[in-house]
This record gives structure tokens, sequence and C-alpha cells, in this order.
């Protein structure tokens, strides 16, 4: 058994480059009966400015996901994709996913399913995806889940209570736009507790006991654009945010090498049981894990401040104790990322009491 990694072979960063969209979607097209499936996050859906530069063809599909609305689930991803199937006799030459994690990752799942046949669920897991998709484009749009250069895809399979990926080469994007001045119309509270799952990601795996050299310079670099952008005066500025683009972008390459530590275990404690969203659940753990991560959480209380943004307090306080022990068993649960940060014997510092405590304190 070996590991071995793989990234995105291509990728265009400028600002503005969401220009150049349809010239990059014409090196996949192969005759005049090519046509591009789009994945588009249902808040560009009257920014027409943005829609034009995309230049849509006649015999093009164009998806808008509401991902405000809910997370993807494998059922979403199967009527978007029969969807696609049903209006046409041949696959399309590219599918685009414009957005933030969620759009794009749906695109990478549609791309998987329409040449690998059946249904999304089947592909739950790792490496089960066994031919390549059609070729994928990713254009993000809010910085800091990585999406754009993970191998997976998170999807929510509501019959089996599950939450997991397509994990596989083959869902990696073949091309993404980095676009920064995509992201100037983020409201600003979004914008900070997406790029925090970025740093936080970093800091887990650096912290932790699973090591791979590229995997840990990867996560460097992209802690300190991260430093720069929320401790400088404006974490929204045109340079803050080209750097949050490639700190999201370099995060992402980091997954590929790395597993979390503390933090994304009991961050999906409060998503199950609470339903807060992932990025923010990540902050508001963070707020609350001083003992374990001392200096990275003096510097994520600086740029808190810095920037001005309100991390919820007081979310578990009232709690009855069937909602505490789920929170307990929903952060338990995950071993790989916690012995990663504790060591086999987690569990010994992680008792029921201990877990409680550290979600009261939140
Ligand atoms: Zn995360």
């Amino acid at each position: 058994m070996y590991h071995n990694s793989k990234n995105v072979p291509f990728y265009a960063y400028g600002f503005g480059y969401i220009s150049h969209t349809p010239a990059i979607l014409k090196k996949f097209k192969v005759d005049e009966t090519s046509y591009s499936v789009f994945v588009i996050d249902s808040f560009f859906k009257n920014k027409d400015e943005i829609l034009k530069s995309l230049s849509f063809e006649s015999q093009d599909i164009v998806l808008f996901l509401d991902a405000n609305a809910d997370e993807i689930t494998t059922d979403l991803v199967d009527v978007f994709t029969n969807h696609v199937l049903k209006q046409k006799k041949i696959l399309p030459s590219v599918v685009v996913g414009m957005g933030g994690g969620s759009a794009l990752d749906m695109a990478k799942a549609i791309s998987n399913l329409l040449t690998n046949g059946g249904k999304a669920e089947d592909y739950q897991g790792w490496d089960l995806v066994k031919k390549p998709g059609v070729p994928k484009v990713g254009i993000p749009t809010l910085s800091g889940t990585g999406a754009e250069a993970t191998r997976t895809c998170v999807m929510m399979n509501l019959k089996k209570n599950l939450k997991l990926g397509m994990n596989s080469e083959h869902t990696i994007y073949d091309q993404i736009i980095l676009d920064p001045e995509l992201t100037k119309t983020v409201p600003r509270d979004q914008y900070f507790y997406t790029g925090m799952d970025t740093y936080i990601h970093c800091l887990e795996s650096l912290a932790g006991r699973h090591r791979h050299p590229i995997g840990d310079s990867f996560s460097r670099e992209s802690m300190v654009l991260c430093q720069e952008v929320f401790l400088s005066e404006d974490m929204m500025s045109d340079d803050a945010r080209g750097n949050m683009m490639v700190a999201s972008y370099l995060g992402g390459c980091a997954i590929a090498n790395s597993y979390v530590g503390l933090v994304h275990p009991f961050s999906a404690g409060l998503s199950v049981v609470l339903g807060t969203h992932h990025c923010l659940a990540n902050c508001i753990v963070l707020n609350a894990l001083e003992e374990f991560y001392p200096t990275e959480f003096k510097e994520f209380q600086a740029m808190v401040k810095k920037q001005k943004i309100n991390i919820p307090s007081g979310i578990c306080k009232d709690l009855s104790p069937d909602q505490l022990e789920r929170l307990f068993l929903s952060t338990i649960i995950h071993e790989k990322p916690l012995s990663n940060a504790l060591g086999p014997n987690f569990k010994d510092i992680l008792t029921k009491e201990k877990v409680i405590s550290i979600f009261k304190r939140m």
C-alpha cells in the first residue's frame, strides 16, 4: 500500500479572469453538437453582468443551485443528473461548477455520475468511481472550503444518515478559474467564517501526529496567507481577496495529504445536532479550545477583533441531557482526526464529561 496524491492539473488566476471562461471551455469542445452544463449558485441568478461573461450557448444547460436552502443530498445529485440525461442524447463536453463549496461539489458529483451511471449513493466512499467523469471546470466565488482543489464532494444521504463524498482521483477538477473579483460581494461575516475553514484545517493538520512534508508545506503557506488577510486592516481589500483565494486553493491541496484534528469533530457535532453551518461551527469550536491550541486560539482572537466579527456564544448553555448526549456521540465517532490530534488513546482525554464541558463553553 502506498499513498499517491493528485492536484488540479490546470489553474488560471487573475482579476477579471471569469471573462476567459468561454475560451477555456472551448478547449473541451469536440464538434458543433458539444454543449456545456453549468451548475451555478442561485446567488448569481440575477447578476446579469457575471452571467453574460460566461457566454452561454443555445444548446447549453444551465442549472441553479440554492446553496442556502439545504446541503447537497445524494437525491438532489440524482435529480440534477437525470435532468441532463433526459434532455440530451449525448453527454456534455464539460460540466462547470460556479459558486461556493456546494455548487463546486454538485458539479463534481454530476460529472462523475454522467459517465459512471447508477446513483450518487453508489459512490459514497473511497475510490468507488471507476471511470473519469465528464471534464469539469470549477469557478469558486467564495474562498475557504478548498472544494476547488479537493478529491471529494460532500453529500448527505438522508436514508442512511451518512455524510460522505465521492472520494476519488476522478473527482478532482480538470481546470479551475480563480478570479478574486468574484468574492467582492460576499457578506463580511460569511467571508470571515468561510476563510477560517482553511485556517482551521491547516492548524489542525500542522498540530497533528499524521504528517506529510508536501501537505505540511501547503498548510504552512496557506496559514501565512490567512494571517496576512485576517490581521490586515481590511480582509476584503483587493490584495486580501487575492491572497485568500490562493490560501483556499493551497489549503484544499493540503487536504489530500493531511487529517484534521479536534475542531472538525466538535464542529460536526454542532452541525448534526444543532444544524450550525460548517464554517461558523468551526469558529465557535475554536473559541472553546484554547487548552488544546493556545497559540492559534490567541491569533484567532486577534483576527476576530481586528475584523470586528461576531462569533456567537452561549449556544449550548440550555441544551437537554439528550442533546448533550448526541453532541458527545456525534463528536467522538470521528476517530481518525481525534487520534491524529491526541493519539490512539484519545478517549482517555475526551471522556464524556470532558466533551460536554467543552461544548458548554461554546
Ligand atoms: Zn472544514
